[in-house]
């Protein structure tokens, strides 16, 4: 699906609003992101979408008020990119958790993370499931009788 979006540092127009602006190379991360769908169709009708153009070409900044954004975000509450994932030492934490003491942390973790950071919550997932085939595996060995 195409929608005409604006992009937030030059006016130009892109096919969505989260791709690479193909006049300045712009591309919406973050919070930047919000912005990027406030101004793209999904928000904004044909003169909505030339004035906003018209504004940032006059070098107006754009700030959406803290209501916009939140209209934003939970428009894309469930979006891939506006969640950075697990970071290194989150990744490395959960792995050794999982290992040391049990894997059901990394599928709390899951079920918490699954709607509000849904790249983090797969993460967690991928890094957990191994984890408890090799721990049945194991705790099946141990409690079979030999
Ligand atoms: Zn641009």
């Amino acid at each position: 699906m195409s929608t005409r979006a604006v992009c937030v540092r030059c006016g130009g127009l892109r096919s969505s609003f989260e791709a690479i602006c193909p006049s300045c190379g712009h591309r919406p991360d973050g919070e930047g992101l919000l912005i990027a769908w406030l101004l793209s169709e999904h928000n904004l009708d044909e003169t909505g979408i030339e004035r906003v153009q018209l504004r940032i070409r006059d070098g107006e900044a754009i700030r959406p008020s803290a209501r916009m954004l939140d209209k934003a975000r939970r428009a894309l509450g469930t979006h891939f990119s506006t969640d950075a994932g697990l970071s290194g030492v989150e990744h490395a934490g959960l792995l050794a958790v999982n290992l040391l003491l049990t894997p059901l942390v990394g599928w709390v973790l899951f079920a918490w993370w699954r709607t509000a950071r849904p790249r983090a919550a797969l993460q967690a997932l991928r890094l957990t499931l191994p984890v408890t085939v090799l721990f049945t595996v194991l705790v099946l060995y141990l409690m079979s009788p030999r």
